[in-house]
């Protein structure tokens, strides 16, 4: 089942990370929901050795922070390459350079809004792979990063390039049909430096002429994926919003579930069951159905999120009541960046108490990601990764629409 892993660098590597300490006003305890006063975080060489109370800590005199404290967020579902302005046939126009000149302007963005770390779940080319590595080295500003390149998919699905007709002969890189060309497209994508696989189980929204509930990858295609990857040491991300093509992958033993719009409640009983992350990105249906069309989306793009976006926030509530594990993630790309804080609201509206949206966002993320007591937490080992926001989050969960104070790996990025 969930089996490894991660051989990953987990690192900013950049010159010498620093040494120091940050006093909070309020400190957020996510995994109790305890707000604790006065407290000082102290960090070498950019991770955490010490929290508590303030006075405690070493010699140097601390950041001062005003306000309340957290770890810095967690985004599981990002595309920092994509513009929400660049969908449909505008996207055609967008060269894979200027892609990962967007992704590095929109690196900047996320990290300012507070999200720390994300797990970026599809790139053309291997765009994520340069921006993951131009942070690590420190010659960019942005998250933590894991990437998974082009996402694998059918001939003519949702990772396919359907805008052109046949005498342009444009298959999109992550296109493998059956199991053992699908095993090759992972062996390729771990080669040029993935961290993760991202699969498209069924069809989607911004793709052109396929069906968001239908399902693309077959459920032998999915399990050579899942095996391939997992053998090699990465975890696999399934795009699914079908109920059928969430089942399949749930049993070929893919790690989370992106989307899950029509997940019903054996899909539900069985993500429960293999320890499955649910991933559903329940704030971007506002913003789609509101701009999309002048962002360029195919209006029958904005017909399919019309036909799935209510069921998803619903089929959102019904997973939690019944216990399923949810990871915060949102889809940014097809919204603007460095609105990701905006989803919190939504995931309180339909069922959360604020304090589990902000663990899904942390802990929960984290743990998706493999990287638990690194990331989403601030405990000795873990990165000096912290933010903070005015007021508190738990009686105003919005706060987190507006951090006011970024620190990652020590070093402060916003103040
Ligand atoms: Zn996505």
């Amino acid at each position: 089942m969930r089996t490894i892993l991660l051989p990953l660098a987990l690192c900013l590597t950049a010159a010498a990370a620093p040494t120091g300490a940050v006093r909070c006003d309020k400190l957020l305890d996510v995994k109790t929901g305890t707000i604790l006063a006065d407290q000082t975080i102290s960090f070498a060489d950019g991770v955490v050795t010490a929290v508590g109370p303030a006075g405690t800590a070493g010699q140097a005199p601390p950041i001062a922070v005003h306000g309340t404290c957290l770890p810095g967020l967690i985004d599981a579902h990002v595309h920092l390459t994509f513009n929400p302005t660049d969908e449909g046939y505008n996207g055609l126009g967008v060269s894979i350079p200027r892609q990962t000149v967007n992704g590095v302007h929109n690196a900047r963005v996320t990290l300012l809004a507070g999200f720390t770390t994300v797990r970026n779940v599809g790139a053309d080319d291997f765009t994520d792979v340069a921006i993951r590595d131009g942070i690590n080295a420190g010659d960019i500003d942005g998250p933590r990063m894991q990437v998974s390149g082009p996402p694998l998919g059918i001939t003519g699905g949702h990772a396919d390039n359907n805008l052109l007709p046949y005498e342009y002969h444009d298959t999109a890189m992550g296109v493998a049909d059956g199991p053992w060309p699908a095993r090759h497209k992972v062996r390729e994508n771990i080669k040029y430096g993935v961290d993760l696989i991202k699969i498209m189980a069924s069809g989607g929204v911004l793709s052109k002429g396929d069906t968001p509930g239908a399902p693309q990858y077959t459920l032998e295609e999915m399990q050579a994926i899942v095996d391939e990857a997992h053998r090699l040491g990465r975890r696999v991300a399934a795009h699914a919003h079908g109920t059928q093509s969430i089942k399949d992958a749930i049993i070929a033993g893919v790690n989370s579930v992106e989307h899950a719009s029509l997940i019903d409640d054996e899909g539900i009983r069985l993500a429960k069951q293999h320890g499955t992350y649910l991933v559903m990105d329940i704030y971007n249906d506002d913003y789609i159905l509101q701009h999309g069309a002048a962002a360029g989306m195919l209006p029958e793009s904005i017909e399919k999120e019309k036909g799935i976006g209510r069921l998803q926030r619903e089929n959102f509530r019904r997973a939690h009541a019944a216990g399923a594990r949810i990871a915060f993630g949102t889809d940014a790309g097809v919204y603007p960046h460095g609105d990701n804080a905006k989803q919190f609201a939504k995931m309180v509206q339909w069922g959360m108490t604020k304090l589990e949206a902000i663990q899904a966002a942390t802990l929960s993320a984290a743990d998706l990601m493999g990287w638990s007591g690194k990331v989403g937490i601030l405990v000795p080992g873990s990165y000096a990764d912290v933010i903070a926001v005015q007021g508190n989050p738990l009686e105003d969960v919005t706060t987190l629409e507006r951090v006011t104070f970024v620190m990652q790996g020590g070093t402060v990025k916003k103040q």
